[in-house]
């Protein structure tokens, strides 16, 4: 079935996007926005992206924002098919920042002391092939337990995180997320950061890309999920897996471009 937000949630819409927030703002990583004090770019934009789904799909996205100059931070599931260290190592080495999508809390129902452990094991998963300095909790939907109450009883400090990206960032950000299908949505729970009111709204990727045009927000912080986004030219990327060990970012990109 084809509905109008099909068209939305596209490689092309998401090519656009990224062309005008470079044009608009500077990106900044999550690690560079909790280190950077006061010289923080007077424009700015975090890019996150929660890898919920397959790890394959935020090659597209990263190649992209790479072509745009653009730094995203990019968090993944300790899970099969997300934590997949070529592509992650690949986003690395674009100059994308990695982080750990975590939800031991809700995988542990809620069992504490079996959640940190496990959240210390992961952490070194990562750590034992990329560098790792920030995380953001996974809203698992249809669990009972909020992964973030982890750190009611423990400090993710004592693991050399310097920040989660729920709890560690300003009030003053401009918030956008794609859950739910539009940005904005009601539908969101979880992924926003409670008690937040919302200065400006956008329905549609062409309401956000107006509003970044208009030059009325500071700055601007968006989560937005890789796989959603659909591509007409997905095809390079099933290339890219079968060919994995031989093919670099580049060539990837060349394909996408045909
Ligand atoms: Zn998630």
């Amino acid at each position: 079935m084809l509905d109008f937000q099909d068209l939305d949630f596209t490689t092309e819409k998401f090519r656009e996007l990224c062309s005008a927030l470079a044009e608009n703002y500077t990106s900044v990583t999550i690690e560079q926005y909790l280190t950077a004090g006061n010289d923080l770019p007077e424009r700015f934009v975090l890019m996150r992206h929660d890898v919920d789904g397959k790890a394959i799909p935020s090659l597209r996205t990263a190649l992209i924002e790479k072509e745009f100059g653009i730094r995203a931070t990019y968090y993944f599931r300790a899970k099969r098919n997300i934590y997949v260290p070529e592509v992650i190592q690949q986003i690395e080495a674009m100059g994308h920042e990695i982080g750990y999508h975590y939800e031991t809390l809700s995988d542990s129902n809620g069992d504490y002391e079996k959640a940190i452990k496990l959240f210390g094991e992961e952490v070194q998963r990562f750590r034992s092939i990329c560098t790792l300095k920030t995380i953001s909790m996974h809203g698992a939907s249809l669990s009972k337990y909020d992964n973030r109450d982890l750190w009611n009883r423990y400090d993710f400090k004592d693991f050399g995180i310097i920040g989660e990206a729920y709890l560690s960032l300003g009030e003053d950000l401009n918030y956008f997320t794609d859950t739910g299908r539009g940005w904005n949505s009601k539908n969101n729970l979880r992924d926003f950061i409670p008690g937040r009111t919302q200065k400006f709204v956008a329905e549609t990727t062409d309401d956000l890309i107006r509003l970044i045009g208009s030059g009325k927000m500071e700055n601007l912080y968006i989560t937005l999920h890789p796989d959603r986004w659909t591509s007409t030219t997905f095809r390079w990327a099933l290339f890219w897996v079968q060919d994995l060990a031989f093919n670099s970012a580049k060539k990837a990109l060349r394909m996408m471009r045909k």
